[in-house]
C-alpha cells in the first residue's frame, strides 16, 4: 500500500514570550492511501498542531513529514503538498473567501493556475458530490452552517486533493448538519478512495474508521481498530475521552454481571447479544 502521509520522529515546540510548549514529542506514524483515519485526544493533546505541520502551514521542530514523498520543509513543493492534501477547519466562515458560492469554490484552482474550461468542470463537480449545485449562485452568507462547511469542502475538492484532512470539522454545526458533512466525506472515502484524517471529539463520528489514533499530551497513546479502541473505556476516560453512547450502555451492562463483549460499536450489536439471554 502506498503512503498518503509519512511522519518520521515529528517533533513540534511553541514559543511564547520565554516559554516553550511541546505540542508533538517524537511521533512516528504512517497514513495510507485510501485510509480512514481517525484522531482523537482531549484539549491541548496536540491534534490542530499536527494537523498544520501536514498541511505545511506550520513546519516541524525537529523530524520530516513527507506527504506523497514530498518533505514539507521543502519550500518548492510547498503548493503541491498543499494541494494533494488539502485541509478544512472547523469554522467554515473563516475558510469562505468570495461572495459568491461558485466563486469561492473556483478560488483554489485559480490560484493554482487552473485552465477556465477545467475550472467550470471543476466547481460543477464538486458542487455535485456535496449536493450543493442548486446553491451556485447564492451569498455563503444566506447558508446554514453544515451548508457552508459542505462548501469549504467543496473549496478543496476542486483541488483535487488526494487526502483531506479536517480538523473538528463538525464542530460548530447542529446534528443535521454534522450528519450531512460526514455523510459526504464518507462518501468520498468510499467512492473516490480520497484518503481522510478525520479529528473529532465526536466518538460517534468514527465507529467506521478504518483505524482509530488517540493522543495525549503530543504523543500517539494507543492506535488500533474502533473495536480494539472503543474496549479500552477506562484507559479512555483516564485521558478525559468518551466511548459512543452504545458503548457505553453495553460496558454498564457488562459491569453488571451481563455476558456481553467489549468494543459494543451499534446498537445492533448490542440488541444481538442481549437477545441471546433469551
Ligand atoms: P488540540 O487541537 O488537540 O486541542 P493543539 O494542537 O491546538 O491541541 O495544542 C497543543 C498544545 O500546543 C497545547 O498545549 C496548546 O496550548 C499549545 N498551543 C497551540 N497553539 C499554540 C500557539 N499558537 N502558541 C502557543 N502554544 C500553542
Ligand atoms: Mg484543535
Amino acid at each position: 500500500m502506498q503512503k498518503a502521509i509519512e511522519i518520521k520522529n515529528l517533533q513540534y515546540k511553541y514559543s511564547r514570550d520565554e516559554e516553550e510548549i511541546i505540542a508533538i514529542y517524537n511521533m512516528s506514524l504512517d497514513i495510507y492511501e485510501g485510509e480512514f483515519v481517525g484522531i482523537i485526544g482531549h484539549n491541548g493533546s496536540g491534534k490542530s498542531t499536527l494537523a498544520k505541520l501536514i498541511n505545511g502551514i506550520i513546519m516541524p521542530t525537529a523530524g520530516d513529514i513527507f506527504v506523497y514523498g514530498m518533505n514539507t520543509k521543502d519550500e518548492e513543493k510547498i503548493w503541491e503538498i498543499r494541494q494533494k492534501a488539502g485541509i478544512v477547519f472547523q469554522n467554515p466562515d473563516n475558510q469562505i473567501v468570495a461572495t459568491i458560492v461558485e466563486e469561492d469554490v473556483a478560488f483554489g484552482p485559480e490560484n493554482l493556475g487552473v485552465e477556465p474550461g477545467e475550472i467550470r468542470r471543476r466547481v460543477d463537480d464538486s458542487l455535485e458530490i456535496v449536493r450543493m449545485s442548486e446553491f451556485k449562485d447564492r451569498k455563503p452568507h444566506q447558508l446554514s452552517g453544515g451548508q457552508k462547511q459542505r462548501i469549504a469542502i467543496a473549496g478543496i475538492l476542486a483541488m483535487e486533493p488526494r487526502c483531506i484532512i479536517f480538523d473538528e470539522a463538525t464542530a460548530m454545526l447542529d446534528p443535521s448538519g454534522r450528519e450531512e458533512v460526514l455523510e459526504c466525506i464518507k462518501q468520498l472515502n468510499k467512492e473516490n478512495h480520497t484518503t481522510v484524517v478525520y479529528i473529532t471529539h465526536y466518538m460517534e463520528e468514527i465507529v467506521d474508521a478504518d483505524r482509530i489514533i488517540v493522543l495525549n499530551q503530543g504523543d500517539i497513546l494507543m492506535q488500533g481498530s474502533p473495536k480494539e479502541i472503543f474496549a479500552r473505556v477506562e484507559e479512555l476516560q483516564e485521558v478525559f475521552l468518551d466511548v459512543p453512547n452504545i458503548t457505553h450502555l453495553a460496558y454498564e451492562l457488562k459491569k453488571e454481571g451481563l455476558a456481553i463483549p467489549d468494543g459494543i460499536l451499534t446498537v445492533d450489536e448490542l440488541v444481538e447479544n442481549l437477545c441471546q439471554f433469551n
